[in-house]
């Protein structure tokens, strides 16, 4: 037996059949290191439990403002700020709350009740299904996505992480034993390119994939086509030839952009960014480029 751990997660999303093989019980993690500008999580982003706030059902009240021991409400005419670092999660503003305006997002479970709950679904795990650990990032919670990922294995379970593959190679070294299969994001091949739009230098992630190619992990890379920032030719042959040299994955699937929607962006203050333009390449074309080159 292992010692059971304690994460923080944002939802268990049942029947999922775009995280891995067969029919999937996907646990997302609270917390990412990147800020891609298209992310369709943005209540993920932040670790730990979040306050989120609907200005639309807000009537103005006050009693948020009123109930809050932090001082994190600001109500005047027109304006509901929240000032978030300020926040401790206690949710009494939420329980005073008559519009139902507001939520936190978030919930601390053991990996071996996150594991159970998925259980629940194994009667439907018939075509290769099982857990995949999603977010936000779920290797910013190393301890716990191992204890997941362990006690998956030990109930039986196939196991995915999905991974933008930003986390010390030692924490990819010790999951993956306990790792069916990567799901794994390469945004971009530029350096540049990478950080303008995700925050951050990619050499870790390119540094990462071959060292889990050369292990022998599946790996499905993903490859999210953004107009304007990674869907020109170039940028697609780079992706290819780096994926030709480093070693080529399982699958590859180009996934196109979809407006991920502002009002989620709003709740939790998240900045909102749209594309400006429409692709150079379309995702058919990409995924066909990128096949071309690798068969
Ligand atoms: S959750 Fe608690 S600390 Fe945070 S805003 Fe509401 S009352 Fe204040
Ligand atoms: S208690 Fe609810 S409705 Fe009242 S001001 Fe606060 S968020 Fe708005």
């Amino acid at each position: 037996m292992h010692k059971d751990v304690t994460g923080t997660i944002f939802q268990i999303q049942r029947f999922s059949v775009h995280d891995g093989d067969g029919l999937r019980t996907t646990v997302f993690f609270k917390g990412c290191p990147l800020r891609c500008r298209w992310c369709h999580n943005p209540e993920g982003l932040r670790p730990g439990m979040l306050l989120a706030a609907n200005r639309q059902l807000c009537v103005r009240c006050g009693r948020c403002q009123a109930v809050c021991p932090q001082g994190v409400h600001s109500i005047s005419p027109g304006r509901h700020d929240v000032l978030r670092e300020r926040c401790r999660t206690c949710g009494r503003c939420v329980e005073a709350c008559p519009a139902g305006a507001l939520h936190l997002v978030g919930r601390q479970m053991t990996a071996g009740e996150v594991v159970r709950e998925a259980l629940r679904d194994a009667p439907f795990y018939t075509t290769g299904g099982g857990v995949t650990c999603s977010g936000g990032e779920c290797t910013m919670q190393p301890e716990f996505l191992l204890a997941v990922l362990r006690a998956a294995k030990d109930a039986g379970l196939n196991t995915a992480v999905d991974t933008c593959g930003y986390a010390p190679p030692d924490t990819f070294s010790r999951i993956a034993p306990y790792t069916d299969a990567f799901l794994y994001d390469i945004k971009a091949f530029s350096p540049e390119l990478h950080k303008t739009y995700t925050g951050v230098d990619n050499a870790l992630i390119l540094q990462n994939y071959r060292m889990l190619h050369t292990r022998g992990a599946r790996l499905d890379v993903r490859i999210p086509l953004i107009p304007t920032v990674n869907d020109s030719e170039e940028e697609i042959a780079r992706i290819g030839r780096f994926l030709q040299e480093a070693g080529r994955p399982h699958a590859l699937k180009v996934i196109p952009y979809h407006s991920p929607g502002h009002a989620k962006y709003a709740q939790v203050d998240e900045p909102i960014w749209e594309p400006e333009g429409r692709f150079t390449v379309t995702p058919e074309e990409a995924q066909r480029t990128l096949e071309a080159m690798l068969a």
